[in-house]
């Protein structure tokens, strides 16, 4: 069908990570705890008990909607948002719906190196609920996660492409890491996403479907790609779309239909009697902004200038603001960027777990030894691994090296230069078809480095080199 225009809108849910949780002292680090121990009165919602508003949890959602430009609101409130889950013991979930924390921003970020911008409609506070855990034997509850800190960031309604949806994640992952305020990973569930879809045609909106808790990027993408099949399909026949909402088969790549809009839920807001109203003073709002690291996308156009590196390269290195600091670091000892980036990207990057393998100032040596042409390329990757695998620092194996075996293609071009123009009877026999030249060659080189030269490298060194 022509004059289809895909239109998608994310609902994000962002774990933060504050040591506790967000009304009561419970540990919020929850995923490799054993379940249900994590948990009190408060998050179990026991009669009489209290919440207390954590206050870092604030700290780091005012960051996040600073960092997006949005509008705090100097007094927002607390709401509950009524139903029944077996994951839910209070029976219902403390939010903010009437007036959120935030509202308004932006975020930019790139695709295939040009520039979007996706308008934030708002911003809030919420605790998560539990999880139910599917066994052999039936259902099983975890309680661990419940009054777990979210941030919910709605946005308008202003991306285009399933491609486009997972890049804004990707940047939104990169703003969070970035702020400090989440891991954002979304195979831990850190960030999770609902993601809404319609067909508009000829500029007129149509009806969305939305897809329920996604949780990969590749989720999102393949998700949206086929909610927006079904939804031409239905158009193609002519027939009428009706609200839905939908789950999706990561495994078997399917949309699962949960309800239709006749079904759903009416969650019976009330404000929240038991929280007094939130006030953001001038004097914390300062206090955070002031605190905020060079945001990602001030920092990507920094990379490319200073650096010269490619769009793709960027994102790679700010995926994980870890890996762009140990990029700078890196820069700043070699002096130069290009060649630290391709040697992080192309060497560095597959033993990379969250933290440097090697010391930056090491990394640094070795590329500068390669640029003075001091060890060759290939041999510096050989100890690049050795350094990393072992329990050796990188100095002490190329001191070792030194005495050990010469096998430096650089180090042993260079001798075998030198013994050519010191014996130019020697070039000239060779190349006159006397091929045992070559063992007085290579022999000349092996007496003046004390045998420790790698004799078969060497001859086939001097045979290209004769050669030409
Ligand atoms: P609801 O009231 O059903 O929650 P909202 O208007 O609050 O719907 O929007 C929820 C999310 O859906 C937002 O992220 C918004 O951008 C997105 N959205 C709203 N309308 C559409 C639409 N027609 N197509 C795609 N996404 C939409
Ligand atoms: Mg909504
Ligand atoms: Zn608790």
């Amino acid at each position: 069908m022509r004059g289809l225009e895909t239109v998608i809108g994310l609902e994000i849910h962002v774990q933060l990570a504050t040591a506790t949780k967000l009304f009561c002292g419970c540990r919020a680090d929850y995923f490799a705890a054993p379940p249900n121990t994590l948990t009190c009165p408060v998050c179990l919602g026991m009669p009489g008990a209290l919440p207390v508003l954590n206050r870092k949890a604030v700290e780091y959602a005012l960051r996040v909607a600073l960092a997006l430009g949005a509008q705090v609101k100097r007094r927002s409130h607390f709401d509950r948002k009524n139903y029944f889950y077996p994951d839910l013991p209070k029976g219902y979930q403390i939010t903010q719906r009437q007036v959120p924390l935030a509202v308004g921003g932006e975020l930019r970020f790139w695709v295939e190196g040009e520039e979007r911008r996706v308008r934030i409609r708002e911003l809030h506070l919420e605790e998560d609920a539990g999880k139910l855990v599917h066994t052999p034997a039936g259902a099983l509850v975890d309680m661990n996660r419940c009054g777990v800190p979210l941030v919910e960031i709605v946005t308008e309604p202003d991306l285009r492409t399933p491609g486009e949806a997972k890049e804004f994640l990707r940047a939104l992952r990169t703003l969070l890491r970035h702020l400090g305020v989440s891991g954002a990973d979304m195979e831990k569930g850190e960030l999770r996403c609902d993601a809404n879809l319609s067909l508009a045609r000829d500029g007129e909106w149509g009806v969305k479907s939305e897809i329920k808790n996604l949780n990969s990027f590749r989720g999102v993408e393949r998700a949206l790609a086929a909610a927006a099949a079904w939804q031409r399909e239905r158009l193609e026949r002519g027939e009428e779309i009706r609200l839905a909402t939908f789950g999706w088969d990561e495994g078997r790549e399917r949309l699962l239909l949960q309800r239709a809009k006749e079904e759903a839920h009416d969650y019976r807001y009330f404000p929240e009697p038991d929280l007094v109203p939130l006030e953001v003073s001038e004097e914390l709002l300062e206090k955070v902004r002031a605190g905020l690291p060079e945001l990602p996308w001030a920092r990507r156009e920094r990379f490319v200038r200073e650096y010269r590196l490619s769009s793709r390269e960027v994102e790679v290195l700010l995926g994980e603001p870890e890996l762009a600091d140990y990029f700078e670091r890196v820069a700043a000892a070699v002096g130069e960027g290009r060649e630290a980036a391709n040697w992080i990207l192309t060497e560095v990057l597959r033993f990379w777990q969250g933290s440097p393998p090697l010391p930056a100032e090491e990394l640094a040596l070795l590329i500068q030894k390669v640029r003075k042409k001091e060890i060759s390329r290939t041999t510096a990757k050989e100890l690049l691994e050795e350094a990393i695998g072992g329990k050796e620092s990188l100095e002490r194996l190329l001191a070792g090296r030194a005495v050990r075996q010469l096998t430096d293609e650089a180090e042993l071009e260079k001798l075998a230069r030198e013994a050519m123009s010191q014996h130019p009877q020697a070039v000239a026999d060779f190349q006159a078809g006397k091929t045992q030249a070559l063992g007085f060659l290579v022999g000349q080189v092996m007496r003046k480095t004390k045998g420790r030269a790698d004799a078969s490298k060497l001859a086939q060194i001097f045979q290209r080199l004769l050669a030409s």
